[in-house]
């Protein structure tokens, strides 16, 4: 169950006509629209983390970066409510 997200995450930048693969995902929520801990999830490559980032920061929203890690592992990806983060 992925709540909140309007996209799937497919391990491609979310970044208009990038398809690089993505590297990090920007988890943001926009307090006027987003509710509770509902948010998105956008992802990037290396290039363009900083350009989706700052995007969201300078709204003043929300935003945070973490190392994204594209694989065919059976974890669930964007699953709500626990960390992703931390695996080796
Ligand atoms: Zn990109």
């Amino acid at each position: 169950m992925i709540g909140g997200l309007d996209a799937p995450l497919q391990g491609v930048c979310s970044r208009a006509e990038c398809r690089e693969v993505a590297t990090w995902r920007i988890d943001w929520r926009n307090p006027r629209i987003h509710t509770g801990d509902r948010g998105k999830t956008w992802l990037a490559c290396d290039e363009h983390v900083e350009y989706l980032s700052g995007f969201l920061e300078a709204r003043s929203f929300p935003v945070e970066v973490a190392p994204f890690a594209a694989s065919d592992d059976d974890e669930p990806v964007g699953d709500a409510g626990t960390a992703t983060g931390g695996r080796p």
